[in-house]
């Protein structure tokens, strides 16, 4: 399925000092691919890849894609973007920028090249959804004005630009929606559900659940997701996606909070605050295709990645 090269194939991933991004490095650097990682560190860090930059297939770039790049590579990863509602509404115009320009960028550059590309959409392209659990026809039920906004518009914008270059272009896109991951170097103070628990959980603090924590998520634990991302950019390119990725596994924001509670055996006590506006009441993956077009399924239970991510976490805190 994939291409023969004939050299190590040139894999540029945007966003690579990222929570995401720097497993994803990991992940290509061992099957050997030669990595270019591309970041502007505003939510990711060197820290992140330190332990790459003597490999002798992966360079390191700081670049803000919202700017050209021209750079020669086989495959490209769009991952750049900051991620968690903290970040994002920090510069909200900066974001929607990154979504839209970056992908108009890193577009123009795989048309140059001939590469094909994958973007990392996300689950926020349903809103806040009426269908449940979400397959990959549904269109979404998204504010376009609300804070979250930058975002999901961005992020459906980009999704936009991806088929109309595919379309026009010919380009060989995969666009994958990512449903809530979690796992180690995840930005401790992103606001993030899973990192925040955990943080104040370790801390012996108050874990904060908005609302009365009946809203639902699904989890899904990085090394999976990362994992379904190299499949689905190997498929055939008659395969361009949408397509869904995360653990059908629903939790409601409680159970995840006694969870986390229990795992680290802290004396945190739960207590409630305000909803932030446009929170998603619901959100589940239907993985059906992934599963179908890749054999994919995720193999890491929550209570597993918790683990993983609260040793993570506590190495952190010392
Ligand atoms: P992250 O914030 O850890 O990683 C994003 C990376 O992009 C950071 O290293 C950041 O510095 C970099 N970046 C931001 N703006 C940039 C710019 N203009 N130019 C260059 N680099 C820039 O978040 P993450 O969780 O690793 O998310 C990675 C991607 O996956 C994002 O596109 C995000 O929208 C998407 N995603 C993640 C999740 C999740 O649950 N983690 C869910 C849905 C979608
Ligand atoms: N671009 C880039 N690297 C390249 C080729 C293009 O960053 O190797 C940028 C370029 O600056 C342009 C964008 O990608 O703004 C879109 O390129 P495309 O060729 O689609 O459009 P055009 O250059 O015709 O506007
Ligand atoms: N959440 C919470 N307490 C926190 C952080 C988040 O109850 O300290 C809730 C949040 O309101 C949302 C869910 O957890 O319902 C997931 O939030 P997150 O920001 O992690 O992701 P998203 O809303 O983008 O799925």
């Amino acid at each position: 399925m994939s291409v023969h090269y004939g050299y190590d194939k040139r894999v540029l991933v945007t966003g690579g000092a990222g929570f995401l991004g720097s497993h994803l490095c990991e992940k290509l650097l061992a099957q050997g691919c030669d990595v270019l990682c591309v970041d502007n560190y505003f939510t990711g860090s060197k820290k992140n890849i330190v332990h790459l930059l003597d490999h002798p297939r992966f360079e390191l770039m700081r670049h803000d894609v919202t700017f050209p790049l021209y750079v020669e590579v086989d495959e490209i990863y769009n991952l750049a973007c900051p991620a968690s509602p903290i970040h994002y509404q920090h510069d909200p115009v900066q974001t929607t920028k990154t979504s839209v320009h970056g992908a108009i960028n890193m577009l123009g550059l795989a048309k140059r090249v001939g590469a094909r590309i994958l973007q990392a959409s996300t689950s926020e392209v349903y809103g806040d959804p009426t269908v449940h659990p979400q397959p990959e026809e549904y269109w979404g039920n998204v504010n376009p004005i609300g804070p979250r906004s930058c975002y999901d518009e961005g992020k459906r914008c980009a999704e936009t630009l991806f088929f109309d270059y595919h379309r026009q272009c010919k380009l060989e896109i995969k666009v994958v929606r990512i449903f809530n991951t979690y796992g180690p170097r995840m930005h401790p103070q992103d606001g993030r559900v899973v990192s925040n628990f955990i943080m104040q959980a370790l801390r012996g603090e108050p874990i904060t659940v908005y609302g009365q924590g009946d809203q639902t998520r699904s989890f899904c634990y990085v090394d999976d997701l990362v994992d379904g991302f190299i499949r689905f950019m190997a498929t055939p390119a008659e395969y361009p996606g949408p397509l869904n990725l995360g653990n059908p596994g629903e939790f409601t924001i409680l159970e995840l909070a006694e969870t986390v509670i229990r795992l680290t055996k802290s004396a945190s006590k739960i207590i409630h605050k305000p909803l932030p506006q446009d929170d998603p009441k619901q959100r589940k993956p239907d993985i059906s295709k992934a599963k179908a077009l890749l054999d994919w399924a995720p193999q890491i239970a929550l209570e597993e990645g918790l683990s993983r991510t609260i040793n993570y976490f506590t190495a952190l805190a010392r």
